[in-house]
């Protein structure tokens, strides 16, 4: 397991990875120039503000056919063989994974993490603990796992995502004083959710990252998995807060990989993890400039577990020994 050590280079080394892959690779420097003058706007839900970005860069993975045959049809873009010219990677010695400069930007640091095999995208207790252990190292970063159906635009291989700064507005692990729900606390683990949100995010949270990570796997294998699907839909993002010193685990619990209004006569929106934590991005100047929060809303409702559901996850982890 990756340790953090007060001589961690891993930050210092992704900056200089970034910098040189936008000296080097004109496509992907313009992207991230585009993205820095981005028309953003935000609107207020009952739950929390959400940030509106119009970025026309990212209709290749917000239109990205995602279903079977499509995949076994292209080639893998996260597989060494098939990548630009210009990509170089960063590696990250003993977590199977390496890094690499997102070439398609929704912040100003965005990193993709795949894995060193072409291996379909499913999480492991071990992926949980390494997605946390690699929060620890880059601290201001935020780390990311998208579910095959809930968000991943490359189902079929494993990988993770970062992004700095991490000012996610639906991902704010809380305190008692925050109006969250403690469901769980044991062995210095918290799992508690947070009613006020609109993704009601469930986190579990603690200094010791392999108790956070179990915590959060157990609570997970509560929830139904669909006819077809290989584990629950969930949209999952590491953070650490250096001042406490606790790791936490936030998942969001997904029904549906895109909402029914979906297309060129609807709204070109398919969500993943920065969408549902509170940044959404839609790739068509119409959606960006005509979407109420009333849409918003229902488009995130009807991607999010039902509420029946969530109500019975939630009873089953009070109930359930963990
Ligand atoms: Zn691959």
């Amino acid at each position: 397991m990756i340790k953090a050590t007060d001589n961690d280079t891993l930050q210092h080394d992704v900056d200089t990875l970034l910098a040189s892959q936008l000296a080097q690779w004109p496509d992907a420097a313009a992207r991230y120039r585009r993205l820095s003058s981005a028309l953003i706007r935000t609107l207020t839900l009952r739950g929390g503000t959400f940030e509106l970005i119009h970025l026309p860069d990212r209709a290749v993975s917000t239109c990205a056919p995602t279903d079977a045959r499509s995949i076994a049809r292209r080639p893998c873009f996260l597989c060494e063989a098939n990548r630009p010219a210009e990509q170089t990677r960063l590696p990250l010695p003993d977590t199977g994974l390496e890094i690499l400069v997102n070439p398609f930007p929704i912040y100003p640091k965005h990193l993709t993490l795949p894995s060193l095999e072409h291996e379909p995208q499913a999480y492991t207790q071990s992926l949980l603990e390494r997605m946390l252990a690699i929060s620890r190292r880059l601290r201001e970063f935020t780390v990311f796992y998208n579910g095959p159906h809930s968000g991943a635009s490359a189902p079929d291989h494993l990988h993770l995502q970062a992004v700095s700064p991490a000012a996610l507005s639906q991902i704010t692990p809380g305190n008692e004083s925050d109006g969250i729900r403690m469901l769980k606390k044991r062995d210095g683990v918290r799992l508690y959710f947070q009613p006020g949100l609109t993704s009601r995010p469930v986190t579990a949270s603690g200094t010791d990252i392999a108790k956070v990570a179990a915590m959060m796997t157990k609570a997970l294998s509560l929830l139904p998995i669909r006819h077809g699907d290989t584990e629950p839909r969930v949209n999952m993002y590491a953070t650490y807060c250096g001042q406490s010193e606790e790791a936490a685990l936030t998942a969001i619990l997904r029904d549906r990989h895109r909402p029914s209004c979906y297309g060129d006569d609807g709204v070109v929106f398919s969500p993943g993890a920065i969408d549902m934590g509170g940044r959404i991005v839609l790739p068509r100047k119409r959606d960006f400039d005509t979407l109420t929060p009333t849409q918003l809303q229902s488009m995130i409702d009807e991607v999010l577990l039902p509420e029946e559901t969530f109500n019975r996850f939630i009873l089953d982890c009070i109930s359930h020994p963990l």
